[in-house]
């Protein structure tokens, strides 16, 4: 079988670990978190990192530390996944689902402008994928409105707008290390800031509002989204070859470009000018022309061991957000639409052309 996801695991995590695992304890236990958070940041441009027990945790606490309170709206795209909005339920607050764009299936401009009201404290776009938002306009919206940017570059971190890092430019950016990323811990996340303020708050609000100064003493109700000395060992091995996963990353796109560019039946990720799209996933999105249904493509590629995952579904067509209030229709089009194909960091070009054969063999394509 030929699988989705994948990592790279080289003799560097494996020493990591048994180190951190012999001898990350007592005044060594919490070692590798900081040189983690400080290669991440340092590789990022930012400031500050707080490793988090994952992606979704540290969502939470940016939305919370960037100031949103119960009664919020908060504007995440509709075609995202699912810990955007719940880090915004979580406040007490109200997700506000905008419409994508059709070719880098993030949030843009235009839909977050539609829906800003009296009520909108913050936007989240999502690097969705790897892809890059239009960053530049995003942030400009905020500012004129007076509105916080939560990065969710969760799959992100090696993508860059303009030469700055995803996840770098927003308020907070939050990453995940979850085992099918391009940077694995397993599970783990963080969030990185340069805003002294969200630092202070994200870091006390991660760890059950500890007092720094008083032990056991704790200043509001908190949540534990501490990650262990561990994983981080794991995570500072991969943040450290950031640049070479995220080579390899665009590497096996570059493969399946050749192979797929150009067929009239699907799109693929989208790279613009002055970005660098992180490809976490390689993705195609069939359109209407298509002879053959998402669903039955990916049957067919199951049948010849491939492996695929369907887009991650709209938001508001989960129950909780039922009956819709309205449909975004690029979100519906290409969520439902949309395959990740095999885009394991090890994948080998002689694997991606036997994918790109039995896709291009399903759809009646002849090349
Ligand atoms: C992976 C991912 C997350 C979730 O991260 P976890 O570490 O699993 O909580 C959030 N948003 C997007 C867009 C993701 O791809």
């Amino acid at each position: 079988m030929i699988l989705t996801a994948g990592p790279s695991i080289t003799e560097k995590e494996i020493s990591y670990v048994m180190d951190a695992v012999k001898n990350g304890w007592n005044f060594h236990h919490s070692d590798y978190n900081k040189k983690f958070a400080e290669t991440l940041a340092r590789y990022t441009g930012s400031k500050y990192c707080v490793p988090m027990a994952s992606g979704t945790g540290a969502m939470h606490i940016g939305v919370l530390a960037c100031g949103v309170k119960k009664g919020d709206e908060v504007i995440v795209p509709d075609m995202g996944y699912i810990s955007a909005s719940n880090a915004v339920e979580y406040m007490g607050a109200k997700p506000v689902f905008a419409d994508v764009d059709e070719e880098n299936w993030c949030l843009y401009p235009e839909s977050v402008e539609k829906n800003i009201t009296k009520k909108t404290k913050a936007i989240m776009p999502v690097w969705m994928y790897g892809s890059v938002p239009r960053m530049g306009e995003l942030m400009e919206i905020a500012e004129k409105h007076g509105l916080k940017v939560v990065e969710d570059a969760c799959p992100g971190l090696g993508a860059l707008y303009r030469g700055r890092m995803a996840g770098s430019i927003g308020d907070a950016g939050t990453f995940s290390f979850q085992g099918a990323k391009t940077f694995v811990m397993g599970e783990g996340g963080a969030l990185i800031t340069s805003d002294d303020k969200v630092c202070e708050l994200a870091l006390s609000y991660h760890h059950n509002c500890r007092d720094p100064k008083r032990q056991f003493w704790h200043t509001d109700i908190g949540f534990m989204y501490t990650i262990s000395n561990l994983q981080c060992a794991i995570g500072l091995a991969q943040v450290e070859r950031a640049e070479e996963l995220t080579e390899k990353k665009r590497r096996v796109f570059g493969w399946y470009r050749k192979r797929l560019e150009g067929v009239e039946f699907l799109s693929l990720n989208h790279e613009d000018k002055d970005t660098r799209n992180g490809y976490w996933m390689t993705s195609i999105v069939l359109n209407g022309k298509s002879p053959v249904k998402r669903d039955e493509l990916r049957a067919k590629l199951l049948e010849r061991k491939i492996d695929t995952r369907p887009f991650f579904y709209p938001i508001s067509m989960f129950p909780m957000y039922r009956p819709l209030e309205k449909k975004n229709p690029v979100s519906y089009r290409v969520g439902l639409n949309g395959i990740n194909l095999p885009s394991g960091v090890m994948l080998t070009e002689e694997q991606v052309d036997y994918v790109c054969s039995a896709v291009l063999e399903i759809l009646g394509v002849k090349r």
